[in-house]
């Protein structure tokens, strides 16, 4: 009850309890339990750790973690069990000490534990790196980040639903023509917002954190050039301040430890 209205009152908050548990729950719950991990599926994985590794929002034991997990995997060329995976995790889990410092979510948290959670850290967790890549001025690459979480979402997200929706959008809204790295922020913005826009109203809601468009206009009101009518649910965003409102939230500075143990 706390964290509900704490959560509430700093609605404009990125929660460092949500990166991790992203994370947490990918090694662990995701990539973990697939049988055999081969093909598309290995790559995907590979260039999901290199990301991961490049922009990790863990701290020093957690950045050993994924680049000693990136190292494993990388050996790999043909087929990884993930049950090998699990074992490699776990062993370097304990060889390198805490790695996480929550067991919760904060920012994400759902008012059941069937209501938010993990798909919502895993948006926070992309956003975030798209964010950090923005902002890497040795990767001169728009599609790291996006490619990544393509790749991720495609093969390794448990809600298969969800992936089909986001591979036909991303190829709509041509994810593998975005030009710079703050336009792949902002396409990253500007997907998640359609999703919102579709899950509106949705059953899977939680009533208690409704889908609205994002930023809303109490949390940055320069983002919106004017409030959008009734009649018509098109918004009239102001790119440029969208962009440093996203870059400023995902700063690693003021990215909140509100939560932690
Ligand atoms: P989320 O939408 O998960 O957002 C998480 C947090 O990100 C918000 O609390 C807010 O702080 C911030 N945020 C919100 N919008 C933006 C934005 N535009 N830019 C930056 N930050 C933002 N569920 C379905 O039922 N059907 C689907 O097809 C579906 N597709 C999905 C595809 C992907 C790739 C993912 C990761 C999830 C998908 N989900 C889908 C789950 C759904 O999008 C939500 O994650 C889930 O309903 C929980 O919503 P939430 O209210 O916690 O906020």
């Amino acid at each position: 009850k706390d964290i509900v209205d704490y959560v509430h009152r700093n609605k404009h908050l990125v929660y460092q309890a949500d990166l991790e548990q992203a994370i947490r729950t990918i090694l662990h719950n995701e990539v973990s339990k697939v049988n055999e991990i081969k093909g598309e599926q290995l790559l995907a994985l590979q260039r999901f750790l290199t990301v991961l590794q490049r922009y990790n929002p863990l701290g020093t034991n957690g950045r050993q973690l994924v680049s000693q997990l990136k190292d494993y995997v990388v050996q790999f060329n043909q087929a990884l069990k993930g049950a090998d995976f699990e074992q490699e995790l776990k062993r370097l889990e304990a060889k390198l000490g805490s790695i996480y410092s929550s067991r919760h979510f904060v920012g994400c948290i759902g008012s059941s534990p069937s209501k938010r959670g993990y798909s919502c850290s895993l948006w926070t967790l992309f956003h975030f790196m798209s964010v950090q890549a923005a902002g890497n001025e040795h990767s001169q690459d728009p599609l790291e980040v996006l490619q990544a979480m393509h790749g991720y979402i495609k093969n390794f997200f448990g809600c298969t639903d969800c992936a089909e929706h986001f591979q036909a959008m991303a190829a709509r809204r041509k994810i593998w023509s975005v030009p710079t790295k703050d336009e792949a922020v902002l396409w990253l913005w500007a997907a998640h917002n359609e999703v919102n826009q579709r899950l509106a109203g949705d059953a899977t809601e939680d009533a208690e954190f409704p889908k609205k468009q994002f930023p809303s206009a109490e949390s940055c009101a320069q983002c919106h050039h004017g409030t959008a009518s009734a009649a018509n649910s098109e918004y009239n965003w102001n790119m440029e301040a969208v962009l440093s409102f996203l870059k400023n939230i995902h700063n690693p500075q003021f990215v909140s430890r509100y939560g932690l143990q």
